[in-house]
């Protein structure tokens, strides 16, 4: 056993412990609390705290990082990631492995320990593994004018099973991608595999632009014209007539096992909708600012109560996959949110929300020691309010992991004085 003790323990699960230790044996956390520890090693001016989750990205999408620039239309940043995508259609493409693996050890180095990742060919699956990266993988259907949706479905679910050897720690999942761009027909098919395989998470992005509200309310505008460009239009589908929220609650689709991924242009009703089903919104505030949707109402999400975990999004959409730089973003957008709760949704709420909840997101008896050690400057008056600031990677270095031998770590009297930038 090995007992690490720091200026300041965030169990997540309780307020922050100042002069806090943890104790960590075989990779599991074996005790907690406060005050002097015999044995502690002593790591100093720092914050530990559980690994970040980063409930929302993209990996395969990591090779279009800078490619596409930010746009004030969601339609026009759309356009250009299709484009983009269509240039480079082959997904084992060694510029594309390695962007992604590259993309897992910049979440790593940032302190994220778990991530939910969307995969439109399973690439990742293998280089998450491969990376021992904890992970659920959503691998994504599309399909607005699909023949045959459960033979879609059942297809996928083939492939799914055909991967073998990936371990307990990657899980992979079926998820539409979105409610213009699947039809019913393939949602009931998903839902329907969804309810075959208890405890499976989905996801689903959902009220991310004004340009979805008005498709799913009317049936008109620019979602509308980019299909029937696209030839996908389904001339027997029929607008639903109310919000994303509602059309995807009403049929049955959204509940406490689908993440709801951005939330954007969410009312009042559509988040108390989801707080009364138990869905967690994952929000993105980054990457909605650079594809042109606006800001999430983070305010409201929480003053609703509806669960609220972050992601990153895809590096197509954001300049770093650093969870602290999303915190830092929903600081600025949520000040009247405590730093504690946006915290908790960037650890324990993640965790939950793809289903590790009982592995990762605090520091409690019997969970993973997957702890993160942020440096602290000499005076730090809040220790959350810092925390949700803007924290670099050079700032932040891995505990006790299951990914690195405690040898990997420098104790305090071993490290630099200043700062490790
Ligand atoms: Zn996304």
């Amino acid at each position: 056993m090995t007992v690490y003790a720091a200026e300041w323990l965030l169990p997540i699960v309780d307020g922050p412990l100042a002069n806090g230790w943890v104790a960590v044996e075989d990779g599991r956390i074996a005790g907690a609390g406060s005050g002097p520890h015999r044995d502690a090693i002593d790591l100093g001016r720092v914050a530990i705290l559980p690994a970040l989750v980063n409930a929302h990205t993209h990996l395969e999408l990591s090779y279009l990082r800078g490619a596409i620039p930010p746009a004030s239309r969601f339609l026009d940043w759309v356009t250009a990631i299709m484009a983009a995508r269509r240039a480079q259609p082959n997904p084992d493409a060694s510029e594309i492995l390695a962007a992604a693996r590259a993309g897992i050890q910049e979440a790593r180095s940032s302190g994220t320990g778990l991530v939910g990742d969307i995969s439109n060919t399973l690439a990742t699956v293998p280089l998450l593994r491969e990376g021992a990266m904890p992970a659920r993988v959503f691998y994504e259907l599309l399909g607005f004018s699909a023949a045959d949706p459960a033979g879609r479905v059942r297809e996928a679910r083939a492939a799914v099973a055909a991967m073998t050897d990936i371990g307990a720690d990657v899980r992979v999942a079926l998820a539409p991608h979105a409610p213009y761009s699947v039809s019913p027909g393939l949602f009931a098919a998903i839902r329907e595999d969804l309810d075959a395989h208890p405890g499976e998470i989905s996801s689903v992005h959902l009220s991310e632009s004004p340009e979805e509200v008005e498709f799913i309310h009317q049936g008109t505008g620019g979602w509308r014209d980019l299909l029937v460009a696209l030839g996908v239009w389904n001339d027997e589908w029929q607008a639903p007539g109310v919000s994303p929220v509602m059309y995807l609650a009403d049929s049955g689709f959204v509940d406490s096992h689908v993440l709801a991924v951005h939330g954007v242009q969410c009312s009042g009703d559509d988040l108390s909708r989801l707080r009364a089903l138990g869905t967690t919104v994952v929000s993105c505030p980054r990457s909605n600012r650079h594809v042109g949707v606006g800001d999430p109402p983070l305010e409201t999400f929480y003053a609703t109560g509806v669960k609220v975990a972050f992601g990153t999004d895809s590096l197509a959409s954001v300049a770093d996959l650093n969870m602290f730089q999303e915190l830092a973003a929903a600081r600025r957008l949520a000040p009247r949110v405590s730093a504690r709760d946006l915290i908790e949704s960037a650890t324990l709420r993640g965790a939950h929300a793809l289903g590790f909840g009982e592995q990762f997101g605090s520091i409690e008896v019997g969970k993973r020691g997957a702890l993160i050690a942020v440096q602290l400057p000499e005076r730090v008056g809040d220790v959350e309010e810092y925390l949700v600031s803007g924290i670099q990677p050079g700032m932040i270095q891995w505990v006790a992991s299951s990914h690195l031998a405690p040898s990997h770590l420098a104790p305090s009297h071993l490290a630099p004085s200043h700062p490790r930038t």
